[in-house]
């Protein structure tokens, strides 16, 4: 199923008031026309009324990058990183690393469970998560994948978590002398992590 509206709005869809970082508020998703579609209440406006028919709701704080980059930025995370890469994309074998990578981050706590159904046909199950970083709402397809899936699903992700975490000390040693400054890598990524 398709995510209309993944991240949190700015504002509150009932009143309009504008979301402070870190803000608590309430959050659902609506099922319509196949699609999620997310809404974003204040505490003020909240209540069991609006939520009536509702897919499924949770409590979550505002996440405002432009606040949180003023802050000492969160800890840089490959797992999360790597998760990103494997759940945009279709095949089966990226699949199965991003379903691994998101129960581990469930377990880091960076994801929360929101809900687990089955499809229509009952050919796959989708689970349905919060990213605390950014509120990001992200959804995983297990395509009924089968043990030998995942366990290659499990060596791939470990390899590119081997090679986000020590770039270049997997290789060969350099010939010419090109080393590659170390801290290079992860200013990007916490810049993407913040647009994600
Ligand atoms: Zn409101």
């Amino acid at each position: 199923m398709e995510i209309k509206i993944g991240k949190s709005a700015r504002n509150c869809i009932a009143c309009g008031k504008e979301f402070a970082h870190d803000e608590e508020l309430w959050s659902l998703v609506r099922i319509e026309d196949q699609v999620f579609k997310r809404e974003d209440y204040c505490m003020g406006c909240w209540s069991e009324d609006v939520a009536r028919g509702a897919f499924s709701r949770w409590a979550c704080c505002f996440y405002d990058p432009k606040v949180a980059e003023q802050e000492p930025p969160e800890v840089f995370s490959p797992l999360r990183q790597t998760f990103y890469e494997a759940v945009e994309r279709q095949a089966r074998c990226e699949l199965a690393k991003a379903y691994l990578a998101a129960q581990l981050l469930r377990r880091q706590k960076v994801f929360r469970l929101i809900k687990e159904s089955e499809g229509p046909d009952g050919d796959a199950r989708f689970v349905l998560y919060a990213d605390r970083i950014g509120g990001n709402l992200v959804e995983v397809r297990d395509p009924n994948l089968s043990y030998a899936e995942l366990e290659n699903g499990r060596q791939e992700l470990l390899a590119r978590l081997q090679e986000l975490e020590s770039p270049e000390e997997e290789r060969e040693p350099a010939v010419e002398g090109e080393s590659a400054p170390e801290d290079d890598g992860n200013q990007g990524s916490a810049q993407e992590r913040a647009e994600a």
